[in-house]
């Protein structure tokens, strides 16, 4: 008998996952099903019983769920519980166990562009939120050695600084406007921010006036393909990544933790980029 996946978040009624995960499923030959669940805040605790209750095998999670899910789990791995955050969940016999796959995700994608460079590569993160704390802390832990963050709200980069340096990173906390004037200094930028995402995409994280040719750019951001950051950085001659990669890697991990088979990751970006008419 086919067995039920499905993510859990408010809203989640443009995500790109069950058509990719559905898919998966179909080229594995299996009668599997994702489902998206549109579950409130409020309505947490009774979505994550009603889970157990049905025997979901896995499911993702998703805004604004990824930190409070934690207390209704039986089990978060380590790297979940140091970047604070779940975003996958496996069922095994009953019990309920959190992962993060958006870190991983992300280093796989951005080792696509650097290379082994990656380490030696001086890194400046804008950004403080969940995603930053997921890209910190892989990036920390890969060995990247000098890894400077800025936020607009300065107090919540120095405690993600203070929480998930996990590795020997050498780190500076800065303000957007610093970080703008030492821009030459870097050889990778990385907007985890919210900003330039649609439909604000005439906005900028910071200004790229400083910006070194030789740079790599990386967006999180998958929607539009190219954020107004990255359309300046590719014009400056950076070399530039969006959040495609990152959002197809995130989920070919879960799925490789629910099944125990890796996926097309190649098929799953074809969905995705289709979806966000990138063909
Ligand atoms: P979050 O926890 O809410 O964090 C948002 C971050 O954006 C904070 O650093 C916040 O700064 C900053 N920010 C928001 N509005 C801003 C503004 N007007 N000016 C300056 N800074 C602003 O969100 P998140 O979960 O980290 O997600 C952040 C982004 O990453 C989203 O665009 C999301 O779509 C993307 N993402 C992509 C993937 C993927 O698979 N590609 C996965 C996860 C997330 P303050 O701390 O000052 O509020």
């Amino acid at each position: 008998m086919g067995k039920l996946f499905g993510l859990i978040g408010h809203p989640v009624s443009h995500s790109m996952s069950p058509s990719m995960h559905n898919d998966a499923f179909r080229n594995l030959d299996v009668d599997h099903h994702y489902q998206a669940f549109d579950v409130k805040e409020e309505d947490l605790e009774a979505a994550i019983s009603g889970i157990r209750a049905l025997g979901i095998k896995g499911f993702n999670v998703t805004i604004p769920h990824k930190v409070n899910v934690m207390k209704f789990l039986d089990e978060v791995e380590e790297e979940a519980k140091l970047i604070g955050a779940v975003n996958t969940v496996v069922n095994k016999d009953g019990k309920l166990i959190g992962y993060n796959t958006d870190g991983e995700g992300y280093l796989q994608s951005l080792l696509k562009v650097t290379g082994q460079e990656l380490q030696q590569m001086k890194t400046l993160i804008i950004g403080a939120g969940g995603a930053a704390r997921a890209v910190f802390t892989v990036l920390s832990k890969y060995g990247v050695s000098e890894l400077d963050i800025a936020n607009r709200t300065n107090e919540k980069a120095a405690i993600l600084a203070s929480e998930c340096n996990c590795g020997q990173a050498d780190v500076e906390v800065l303000s957007i406007e610093e970080a703008g004037e030492r821009l030459n200094e870097y050889d990778l930028i990385i907007n985890t921010t919210s900003v330039g995402m649609s439909p604000h995409t005439d906005h900028l994280p910071i200004h790229l006036k400083n910006l070194k040719k030789a740079a790599v750019v990386s967006d999180l951001i998958y929607n539009p393909l190219k954020t107004k950051l990255l359309l300046e950085a590719e014009g400056k001659g950076a070399t530039i990544l969006n959040g495609v990669g990152m959002f197809v890697e995130q989920g070919a991990l879960a799925f490789e933790k629910w099944t125990g088979v890796a996926p097309d990751r190649h098929e799953m970006e074809n969905i995705v980029l289709k979806q966000l008419g990138g063909f």
